[in-house]
């Protein structure tokens, strides 16, 4: 009995088996003669998405990194963190475009959620992926890429399509970022334009509680590039902290990626958080719903009147931005969007009282919830929110013809 549990400690895995092949021949023999089977990452996810009956975590299998200077182009193993690739990235002379908020969540589980940075220009880190190799429910390993007429069905699959070994990335020349925190953000000036206030930056977060006087830290990664001038750059009425600050209140920013203008490699300053230290509090679930950007200030608005109600299970709210893109189960597909974070107190039945109510709060925005992330919204509900739902349906079930990583999630939200 594989008696693990998420990273958070609020979901145990019931799988049997948690396997750890040591080549990818090992993991195809595995796949092709397991009844449930699916791939297993750094277990961020806050349920059970990623559980079945069997699993396999390729942690044990070497991510062989290449970098083509010339396609530009990277390669890693599936199990490999961001963190870990970005690190040789950067040593190679390239990089990604964006990061989430942890380097240490696999790069194959983070892809298959849709994981996410921020930024009105910057898609989410699945839109880098370029290129697939994964193992079939018969044990083939096959390799897909753009030209493949369904790939924009693949790269987002929920561990639905098969056990990927390896992903490829579009990187870029490598480039250099400073982070900085304002404090004490007027909500007058975020309701006013939104898109200005998450367009001041190359990425910019919020931190919010929603009850302050005012709207809390705006969080924004510059892209140095040359002529770039910070004194021409709005702070909209916020003050320019004096000390490195932690997205939540109490916390020491000693543990956080360098702020304060000081200029470093993207890897070191697109993440909140060192890949060597301890990261957020650790004592957390998370929910995010991600809503047409142009709703922005009415949804925060909404928010910001309803916040009594959540103000007991809320730690804080991160806002972010992602610019659309054609992924069929992108949290952003076709839509420019606000993604609205909560990380919510380690405490699963206030959580589960307050995401029934937040979810009918936003209900008239359509939000899209995070798929890795608390959430409550049914099938019919998805249904509506993502259009290729059934595309996706019959795309699984082409590669997965015995039904080897469907598990219970996947047939909660309607995806089997
Ligand atoms: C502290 C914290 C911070 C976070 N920050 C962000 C953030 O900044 N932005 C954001 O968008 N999300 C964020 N998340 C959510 C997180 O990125 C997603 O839940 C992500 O999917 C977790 O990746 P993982 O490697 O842990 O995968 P898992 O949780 O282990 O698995 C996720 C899914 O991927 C599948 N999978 C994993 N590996 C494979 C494989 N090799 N082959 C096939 N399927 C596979 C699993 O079956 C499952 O369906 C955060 C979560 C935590 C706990």
């Amino acid at each position: 009995m594989a008696t693990d549990t998420n990273w958070a400690g609020t979901y145990t895995f019931r799988a049997n088996r948690i396997h750890h092949p040591q080549s990818i021949d090992e993991a195809r023999k595995l796949v092709a003669s397991a009844p449930k089977i699916r791939g297993l990452g750094t277990k961020h996810s806050f349920h059970d998405i990623a559980d079945t009956v069997e699993l396999v975590s390729l942690d044990r299998v070497d991510p062989a990194i290449s970098v083509d200077h010339e396609t530009m182009t990277a390669s890693a193993g599936a199990s490999l963190r961001y963190g870990e690739l970005a690190r040789e990235l950067h040593e190679a002379g390239v990089a990604l475009h964006n990061m989430g908020s942890l380097p240490h969540i696999s790069i194959g589980g983070a892809t298959a959620t849709a994981t996410h940075g921020s930024g009105n220009g910057n898609r989410n880190l699945s839109s880098a992926v370029c290129g697939l190799e994964f193992i079939t429910s018969e044990g083939e390993v096959l390799q897909v890429d753009r030209s493949h007429p369904d790939f924009d069905g693949m790269v987002v699959h929920l561990g639905g399509l098969g056990l990927v070994t390896r992903l490829t990335f579009d990187v870029q020349p490598t480039y250099d970022v400073c982070q900085e925190v304002l404090e004490d953000l007027p909500w007058e000036a975020l309701l006013d334009d939104p898109k200005a206030v998450f367009g001041s930056g190359y990425s910019v977060s919020i931190f919010t509680r929603f009850k302050e006087p005012t709207a809390g830290l705006l969080w924004r990664k510059h892209r140095l590039t040359e002529g770039w001038d910070r004194e021409t750059i709005d702070d909209f009425g916020a003050r320019r902290a004096t000390v490195d600050r932690h997205p939540v209140d109490g916390f020491s920013g000693a543990v956080c990626t360098p702020q304060l203008l000081q200029p470093g490699p993207w890897c070191d300053r697109l993440p909140y958080f060192d890949l060597d230290q301890i990261p957020a509090t650790g004592a957390e679930i998370q929910s995010e719903y991600m809503i047409d950007m142009a709703l922005a200030s009415e949804a925060l608005a909404a928010l910001k009147a309803f916040e009594p109600r959540l103000s007991d299970a809320l730690m804080v709210s991160e806002l972010r931005t992602i610019a659309a893109d054609d992924l069929w189960l992108s949290t952003a597909y076709q839509r420019d969007t606000i993604g609205l974070h909560f990380t919510w107190h380690k405490d699963p039945a206030k959580v589960e009282a307050a995401v029934p109510e937040v979810e009918a709060l936003l209900a008239p925005f359509a939000p899209r919830a995070h798929w890795g992330k608390v959430f409550q919204l049914d099938a019919a509900a998805l249904e509506q929110r993502y259009p290729r739902c059934d595309d996706f349906r019959q795309l699984r079930r082409r590669f997965d013809p015995r039904g080897v990583f469907a598990n219970p999630f996947l047939e909660r939200v309607g995806l089997v």
